[in-house]
């Protein structure tokens, strides 16, 4: 990082690693071929593709043929949930997913709302985890798809996903589980066949990968209705041009993020660790938001009672510390973030929050600067809202 400022901001993306930037260089300059041509750039092209799919498969669990790219998590999420309502339109039109999902899943959701769908939005504890149990008491005849994140993007809580598809399909064995792992994949295990599900969403730029590339498993045999038409590649189930270099890349970074895991993991999770003990301990009606211990290695979301996150944001980057108050996509708005009131804050609370998110290159003195100069902050701002109430 530059000078002397600090990125906490993992979750919301992540620099290209520079050997990502490396094998990917190639398919931008010389071997620029379209991987649809027959001619011998076309097949270099095609041959990269082909390469990191396999790779792609090999370290997620599954076969090639069942990822699909995609433009990134976005696209793979209203691929996946738009894309099986309309295959299965005729079978149900029922949906359940959680009240904290992405808003791309949310959204999603509300858009087929519009088209005659019925959506159950399912509520969490308050730690933000769904229960399996009620997961599948919320099935019905009509049922066709459940959509549960992996990990939620703004409290880090790690969502029991294996736990559910099974009760889910020991009810109806033919309903369709998708996981959002849009926040997992490069940072903790995702093994496809141990958490059993039939659609599962990446994206690149969360795992020092490019941005505007990501992937969406579909297991095989799983129907589901194209939403871009056009020269149907990947094999019919996502038209446009491959982004070949941005697919070489992510191969790449998803396999250096997976070879890397053993020692990073460990260590992001005792900086956390140690960041949110010191902000609990130094800064008074402090509370962390999300699991205490079932979240993500590189997640801590605090509360600070009596101060705006906006402008607590802003301060934090006068002092070159760049964090965000939940999930980028809805800064620059006050609205209070959906998951937070979804784990029962009141209102003050879901707008006084901070999410710092680690990363590679995260080092134990940034934390310290954080603890050294983060109370002092909240203390002013405190004060200053005081002294603006009297
Ligand atoms: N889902 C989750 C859980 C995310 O955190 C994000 C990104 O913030 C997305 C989906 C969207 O991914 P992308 O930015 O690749 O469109």
């Amino acid at each position: 990082m530059d000078g002397d400022r600090i990125y906490l901001d993992y979750a919301a993306t992540t620099p290209l690693d520079p050997r990502v930037l490396e094998a990917m260089l190639p398919y931008m300059t010389e071997r620029f071929g379209n991987p649809n041509s027959i001619h011998s750039f076309g097949r270099e092209a095609r041959l990269a593709i082909d390469e990191a799919r396999e790779k792609i498969a090999q370290l997620l669990n599954c076969q090639p043929s069942e990822i699909v790219f995609t433009s990134g998590g976005t696209e793979s999420d209203n691929l996946a949930l738009r894309g099986i309502a309309e295959a299965y339109r005729q079978k149900g039109n029922h949906i359940i997913t959680t009240a904290i999902e992405h808003h791309a899943v949310l959204r999603t959701c509300k858009a087929l709302e519009d088209m005659g769908f019925s959506v159950t939005y399912l509520p969490v504890d308050e730690h933000g985890l769904v229960s399996p149990e009620q997961v599948a008491e919320a099935v019905n005849e009509r049922t066709i798809l459940v959509s549960v994140m992996h990990a939620n993007n703004e409290i880090g809580t790690i969502e029991p996903v294996a736990e559910i598809v099974k009760a889910v399909k020991e009810k109806r064995p033919d309903i369709l589980v998708h996981t959002d792992a849009v926040q997992t994949v490069g940072h903790i295990s995702v093994d496809i066949q141990e958490l059993g599900v039939d659609l599962l969403s990446f994206s690149a730029h969360k795992f020092y990968g490019p941005k505007g590339v990501g992937g969406l498993f579909i297991r095989k045999g799983v129907r589901l209705v194209p939403q871009l038409t056009g020269g149907g590649q990947e094999r019919n189930r996502r038209s446009g041009t491959e982004n070949v270099a941005g697919i070489v890349g992510m191969a790449k970074a998803l396999e250096i993020a997976i070879a890397e895991m053993s020692n990073e993991l460990p260590r992001l999770q005792s900086l956390r660790d140690e960041l949110i003990a010191g902000v609990l301990n130094r800064i008074p009606d402090s509370r962390l938001n999300g699991h205490p211990t079932q979240r993500l290695p590189h997640n801590a979301n605090f509360s600070f009672r009596g101060i705006d996150s906006e402008t607590l944001l802003l301060q934090l980057d006068m002092h070159g510390i760049a964090a965000s108050s939940g999930s980028a996509c809805s800064s620059g708005s006050l609205e209070p973030s959906h998951v937070l009131l979804a784990l029962g804050l009141d209102y003050e609370l879901a707008i006084s929050s901070l999410r710092l998110t680690l990363g590679r290159f995260t080092s134990h003195e940034h934390i310290l600067r954080v603890l050294d100069l983060l109370p002092n902050i909240v203390e002013r701002l405190r004060a200053l809202s005081r002294s603006l109430r009297v």
